[in-house]
């Protein structure tokens, strides 16, 4: 399997299936754990991810660490952190339809050799991306789906909370769902001093 996540991104950096290839500077393939049980996916690199070639590496990637943190989740150890596209859409537009289309066989194909018991979806294009063009992050965000035999978490995108501070108390409550159900398919142990195992209920906000 090592070997298979090594082909594969060595395939995906080198990769020019869509117009994308011919405005970045590096292609995103992801990090973290390859055999993580959770698996986190945005919408595409910035300009921080396309000039170090690192996901989530910019303001919204030290918040999303920031949450994780709160956890007590890791880059290293509990996810793997990949993008719905892998190049950097220019002045940070949505990807477009046929750009997400030429590159979800590698995100799927990630998902695959990792085998994450829960998914992360990072706002709306993650979702609809991956899951169902039809759904709204605004309806269902903080509510589990079931795709593919994985529990799935779609959650307001760190940018959006950049923007926008009060969406940090309902993300906040969404991640300790993720947390929680952590807990009981991975890891009965893992706690966080943020997190009241007891009641469900924390008074600690991510700021
Ligand atoms: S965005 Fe994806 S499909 Fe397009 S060039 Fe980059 S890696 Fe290839």
């Amino acid at each position: 399997m090592e070997n298979e996540f090594e082909l594969l991104k060595a395939e995906v950096l080198q990769c020019t299936k869509c117009q994308l290839s011919k405005t970045r500077t590096h292609v995103v393939f992801g990090e973290g754990n390859p055999h993580a049980n959770i698996f986190i996916i945005g919408e595409g690199p910035g300009r921080d991810e396309d000039l170090t070639g690192r996901p989530f590496v910019g303001r919204s990637g030290q918040l999303l660490d920031k949450i994780l943190a709160a956890c007590n989740f890791n880059r290293k150890e509990h996810v793997f952190i990949g993008n719905i596209v892998k190049c950097r859409p220019p002045n940070n537009r949505a990807p477009l339809p046929e750009e997400r289309a030429m590159c979800l066989p590698y995100l799927l194909q990630q998902i695959e050799l990792v085998d994450p018991k829960i998914l992360i979806l990072l706002g709306a294009t993650a979702l609809n991306g991956l899951i169902d063009p039809a759904l709204r992050i605004t309806k269902i965000r903080g509510t589990w789906k079931e795709w593919h035999n994985r529990w799935v978490m779609p959650v307001f995108h760190p940018s959006a909370l950049l923007r926008n501070p009060t969406l940090k108390r309902p993300t906040w409550e969404d991640f300790k769902k993720i947390f929680f159900k952590y807990r009981e398919l991975v890891d009965p142990t893992h706690t966080s001093p943020h997190i009241n195992i007891e009641d469900s209920i924390s008074s600690e906000e991510i700021s």
